[in-house]
């Protein structure tokens, strides 16, 4: 026996003594679950999962409710309050003999938002679809926010442009200019993800895409001035207002 394979047991038995001697678990459910649990309770069954399986290489995924990491978490907004999941269900074909297909497995990732001053929360088979639920939840009314035109972000700063912060403070209802609320902005198709914390008021920043989907963008590029020139005159437009405000 090597000195390494001995320490890998002694590790192993340590480990094993330390499972028998917790006591039994009584909190939110270690595997998948689509009830209600406190975002407390799901950090504390994810946390207990590890600690059980903490050496058990075989077994990568606990398909249970985690942080999702690129959302920010244990949010307050006025009575609501915001944390967001995520589950891997995805297929795992080295448990089974045949390809995925022949297989049980839901095979996908899902995603949840919670509220937890209410005890409410939505899952939804994409990310997108959640953040939309919650703010359904919390902002109700959200989906008729005006949407911030393309052309008044700015592509090279992060966050939005002074000129967009600008539109949405004339164009924003006052009662929706609060802490944590969202902001809808036209996306091209390349970035339709709805992002956290880039609202004036540090709520989402979501893309037109989830309150007009038909409305298409294309990819920013140069105006050629003889398409312009094609262009039949439009009545009410004044030339010289091209690029700012509506
Ligand atoms: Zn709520
Ligand atoms: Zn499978």
């Amino acid at each position: 026996m090597t000195e390494q394979q001995l320490a890998f047991d002694i590790e192993g038995m340590i480990h094993e003594a330390a499972v028998e001697a917790a006591p039994e678990w009584s909190g939110a459910p270690l595997h998948f679950t689509t009830a209600y649990f406190s975002p407390a309770a799901l950090d504390a069954a994810f946390e207990h999962w590890q600690f059980l399986h903490k050496l058990d290489y075989s077994r990568a995924q606990s398909h249970m409710w985690h942080r999702a990491i690129t959302v920010p978490g244990g949010v307050d907004i006025g009575d609501h309050g915001f944390d967001f999941f995520t589950a891997d269900l995805r297929c795992e074909p080295w448990k089974h003999d045949g390809p995925h297909g022949d297989c049980m497995c839901v095979g996908d990732l899902a995603y949840m938002a919670t509220c937890e001053p209410h005890g409410w929360h939505v899952t939804a088979g994409d990310e997108n679809s959640a953040v939309e639920g919650w703010h359904d939840h919390a902002f109700p009314g959200w989906r008729d926010l005006p949407i911030l035109p393309a052309r008044l972000r700015d592509f090279e700063t992060v966050g939005l442009s002074k000129a967009a912060m600008q539109w949405i403070e004339n164009h924003y209802p006052e009662s929706m200019q609060v802490v944590g609320a969202p902001v809808i902005t036209e996306r091209s198709s390349m970035g339709t993800r709805h992002v956290p914390g880039r609202s004036p008021w540090g709520g989402y920043d979501i893309s037109h895409t989830a309150v007009d989907p038909s409305r298409t963008i294309e990819p920013r590029r140069r105006r050629r001035t003889h398409e312009v020139a094609l262009e039949p005159p439009r009545a009410s437009a004044t030339p010289t207002s091209i690029g700012l405000g509506d």
